[in-house]
């Protein structure tokens, strides 16, 4: 066995919180197998399958070394006999066939190009579906289709926004955000989070944490930012939630994707002036000097800096295993506002992301090793 950590000496932990998965991924093809699958089971609203795809793809992702044979998943956690099967059939074929058949059905392929659209989610994918359409075109053509504000946008900034945002793109709109924050509230801190803190080259969006050492100040913080950013000509669009936070609830038993700090989501215009190289991710003959990114910024209290920044960081995966493991392994429950001890009946408070990874007797683990 080489490269591949054998069972004896080391095994795999079931928990994406107790592996260490950069994004170097050497069973890329198997991976990419199962994320198709669980898009589908998505799809097919077969929640519980979707997660034992998503879990199976996120143990491979975390190998220091390519599968060379079936054999190779023996003693790994989350592969069960489907999973095995298609992995199989990777090796004898080079391709999945269940895979393949996926990707060529038209209902897979119409409810991936509809959700592809920001504000569109699988119930309102497949209603469309349902009703014969098939195209972009055709549904912004169809009278009897109403589109919410943010479906809205999605179609106007359509071909912007599922261009993916590159690294320096994330660091503009950064500049951006900083230099806004900077006027208002020297004092306040703008962090990265999401998949660029994790060292993707490339995201969907671009997410950052407000904060600021006077607790109670950021969510006006926060709308002053949106403001200022107005002002500024730059918002195309914009949707606030201010704060539903409550620190006496207990944190959250299941996942879930929202919390309860202010938060918007927005598409801000980034001009190729304010790239270091000046150069924007966008068709060579798009004349505009411009595109349209997914902003999302997020204002925590002070107090909860640590547990927003970890809960933002994500990956997904990697979020649902650290609330699993929280839960299942020692009797707390974590979400992305605290960390509650349920034998102690106590909160456990935290600065820094390493207090919580040490409140659950986990060795620390980088954020460029969450990409589960
Ligand atoms: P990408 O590069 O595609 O943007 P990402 O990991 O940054 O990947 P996001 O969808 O931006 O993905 O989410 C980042 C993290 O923030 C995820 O771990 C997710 O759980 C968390 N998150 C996203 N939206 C919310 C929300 N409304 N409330 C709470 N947490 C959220
Ligand atoms: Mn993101
Ligand atoms: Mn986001």
């Amino acid at each position: 066995r080489v490269g591949l950590p054998s069972t004896s000496e080391s095994t795999v932990s079931q928990y994406a919180c107790q592996r260490r998965t950069t994004l170097d991924n050497p069973n890329k093809i198997f991976t990419d197998a199962f994320e198709v699958l669980a898009e589908n089971s998505d799809f097919c609203d077969s929640k519980g399958q979707a997660l034992a795809y998503k879990r199976a793809a996120s143990v491979l992702k975390s190998l220091p070394a390519a599968l060379r044979c079936l054999g190779d998943t023996e003693g790994l956690p989350c592969l069960g006999e489907q999973t095995r099967a298609v992995v199989e059939d990777i090796f004898e074929c080079g391709r999945s066939s269940k895979v393949e058949t996926i990707l060529s059905d038209e209902k897979f392929q119409t409810m991936k190009l509809f959700t592809s659209v920001f504000g569109v989610g699988p119930k309102t994918a497949e209603k469309w579906y349902l009703r014969g359409l098939r195209t972009l075109e055709e549904i912004v053509s169809e009278p009897h289709v109403h589109l919410n504000r943010m479906q809205q946008a999605g179609f106007l900034y359509y071909a912007d926004i599922t261009r993916p945002v590159s690294k320096a793109e994330a660091h503009a709109v950064g500049r951006i955000v900083k230099e806004t924050v900077q006027e208002m509230s020297p004092n306040a801190s703008v962090v990265l989070t999401g998949g660029f803190r994790r060292g993707k080259e490339f995201g969907h969006d671009v997410d950052y944490i407000l904060t600021t050492p006077e607790m109670g100040t950021e969510e006006g913080l926060l709308l002053r930012v949106i403001d200022r950013l107005n002002y500024q000509g730059i918002l195309l669009y914009t949707e606030y939630q201010g704060s539903t936070f409550d620190a006496n609830r207990l944190p959250c038993r299941r996942f879930e994707a929202m919390d309860h700090f202010p938060k918007c989501f927005l598409i801000i215009q980034l001009h190729a002036a304010a790239i270091q190289d000046g150069t924007l991710s966008c068709d060579p003959g798009d004349r505009r000097g411009w595109r349209a990114v997914r902003l999302d910024l997020v204002a925590p209290p002070a107090d909860r800096f640590a547990f927003a920044l970890l809960g933002w960081s994500g990956s997904t995966q990697f979020e649902r295993d650290l609330r699993r493991f929280a839960r299942l392994e020692r009797g707390m429950l974590l979400d992305n506002h605290a960390l509650y001890d349920k034998s102690k009946d106590a909160f456990l408070p935290a600065k820094t992301e390493e207090d919580i990874f040490g409140h659950l007797g986990l060795e620390y683990i980088e954020p460029w090793q969450r990409n589960a």
